[in-house]
C-alpha cells in the first residue's frame, strides 16, 4: 500500500489513467487550435472539443450549446455571478446566497457588493441546511439571482436543490448552483433540478486541473450573462481565449466515465464511507458534522472531542492525507467558517476533520486509516489527561 493514504478527494482528485490516455494525443500529434478553421489540425481539435462538450452536457442533461468551457469552477462562478449581475443590472442588484458557500462564491459576492450589489447571506441550521421559508422571505423585487451550492465541500451536505429551484421559478429569478462537489458523484440534472446556471470542475472528478465549465440555460427561461473575458469571441462570445484542448478532452472523458460508473461507485463509496465512519465512532465522543442523511456518499466530516485537528493531521501526516476543511490562506489556521455557520464553537470547529474517499480508495486503505486515526486520537487524548 502506498503511503500516505489519500483521503482528501474533496480538494482534488487524481487524474484517472483512462482520462490521461484520452488527453495525450492532443498535446503532440493533435495540437491544433480549435478555432483554426482553415486546416485539418484545427478541425481535429474542434471536433474533439465538441465531443467533450457533448460528454459534459450528457452528465448534467444539458444541450451542448449550453456548455461554456472555463479554467475551473472558480472562473465559472465568477462568470456566472458577475455575468448575471452585469446583464440584469437594470432589473435589480440583489443576490441571495448562503453563509456556507465556497469562497469562490462568497468573495465574488463581496466584489459585487463594492460595485453596488446588495447581498443576502442565508443562514443554515446546525446540520448545514438552508431554510426554504427564509429563502422565500428574503426575495425582493430587486432580486436577480439565487446562488446556492449543490453539495458543500467541507461537510458534503446536499441542499434541497429542487425546492430552491421551485422558489426561484415562482418568483422569476435565476438560480445559480455551484456543483463542483456534486457533478460526477451524484445525479445532477439541470432540467429536473431546474437550474439556470451551474458550475463544475474537472479536477474534482478525476479529470485534469485547470479546466471547468459553466452551464448557461438557453431557454425556459434563457439565462443571459455578460462575458468577463473579452477577446476572440470564443465559446459563443461568453468566454474568449484559446481553448485548452487536451484538458477539455480529459474533462469530457472524465464525464463519460462518471456517467458509466456512477451507480456502482456511489453504492461502493457509500458502504466504504459508512464503514470508515462507524469504525471511528466506536471511539468515545466522535460525532458527524452536518446532516448525516442528505450528504455526499464519499464524504465525512468528524468531530473528535478534545483532540486538535491540526495535531491529528500533523501526527498522521506520513500515513494519511486529510484536511481540517479550513482554508488556511495565511500561516494562521482559522477555524472553518462553514462549521461555525452551523453554530459550532471554536472547540468543535478546531477539532474536526474532513475525509473524502474517492474512486481509488479501497477497503485496505480504509482499514489502515481507521487504525492510524484511532491510535492518534487515543494518543492525543492520553496526553491531555496527563
Ligand atoms: C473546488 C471547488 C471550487 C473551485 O473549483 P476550481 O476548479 O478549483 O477553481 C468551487 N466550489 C466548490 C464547491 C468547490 O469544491
Amino acid at each position: 500500500m502506498q503511503l500516505p493514504v489519500y483521503l482528501d478527494n474533496n480538494s482534488t482528485t487524481p487524474v484517472d489513467p483512462r482520462v490521461l490516455e484520452a488527453m495525450l494525443p492532443y498535446f503532440t500529434q493533435q495540437f491544433g487550435n480549435a478555432a483554426s478553421r482553415t486546416h485539418a489540425f484545427g478541425w481535429a481539435a474542434s471536433e474533439a472539443v465538441e465531443q467533450a462538450r457533448q460528454q459534459l452536457a450528457s452528465l448534467i442533461n444539458a444541450h451542448p450549446k449550453e456548455i461554456v468551457f472555463t479554467s475551473g469552477a472558480t472562473e465559472s462562478v465568477n462568470l456566472a455571478l458577475k455575468g448575471v449581475y452585469e446583464a440584469y443590472n437594470s432589473k435589480g442588484n440583489h443576490i441571495i446566497t448562503v453563509a456556507t458557500e465556497h469562497k469562490a462564491v462568497l468573495d465574488t459576492c463581496k466584489h459585487l457588493e463594492k460595485l453596488g450589489a446588495v447581498i443576502t447571506h442565508l443562514s443554515v441550521n446546525n446540520e448545514g441546511l438552508i431554510n426554504i421559508d427564509e429563502l422565500e422571505s428574503n426575495i425582493k423585487p430587486s432580486t436577480i439571482l439565487i446562488a446556492v451550492m449543490y453539495a458543500n465541500n467541507e461537510i458534503g451536505v446536499i441542499q434541497p436543490i429542487q425546492k430552491i429551484a421551485a422558489i426561484a421559478r415562482k418568483h422569476n429569478i435565476l438560480f445559480f448552483c455551484d456543483a463542483a462537489q456534486a457533478a460526477g458523484k451524484i445525479p445532477v440534472d439541470v432540467i429536473k433540478d431546474d437550474i439556470s446556471l451551474l458550475s463544475f470542475s474537472a479536477h474534482k472528478m478525476y479529470g485534469p486541473k485547470g479546466v471547468g465549465a459553466l452551464y448557461v440555460r438557453r431557454k425556459d427561461p434563457r439565462a443571459k450573462i455578460i462575458a468577463q473575458m473579452d477577446g476572440g469571441g470564443h465559446e459563443n462570445n461568453m468566454r474568449s481565449g484559446t481553448l485548452n484542448v487536451p484538458a477539455i478532452v480529459g474533462f469530457g472523458k472524465a464525464c463519460e466515465l462518471s456517467i458509466m460508473e456512477m451507480n456502482n461507485e456511489t453504492e461502493r463509496l457509500y458502504a466504504l464511507r459508512n464503514r470508515f465512519e462507524n469504525a471511528l465512532m466506536q471511539l468515545d465522543n466522535v460525532f458527524i458534522n452536518g446532516n448525516a442523511q442528505q450528504r455526499l456518499p464519499h464524504v465525512t466530516n468528524l468531530y473528535f472531542e478534545g483532540v486538535s485537528a491540526n495535531r491529528l493531521l500533523t501526527g498522521f501526516s506520513k500515513s494519511i492525507a486529510a484536511s481540517s476543511g479550513s482554508a488556511c490562506t495565511s500561516a494562521l489556521v482559522e477555524p472553518s467558517y462553514v462549521l461555525k455557520a452551523l453554530g459550532m464553537g471554536d472547540e468543535r470547529a478546531n477539532n474536526s476533520l474532513r475525509f473524502g474517499l474517492g474512486r481509488f480508495t479501497d477497503d485496505e486503505q480504509v482499514e489502515y486509516a481507521v487504525k492510524i486515526i484511532a491510535e492518534n486520537v487515543c494518543k492525543l487524548r492520553k496526553e491531555l489527561h496527563c
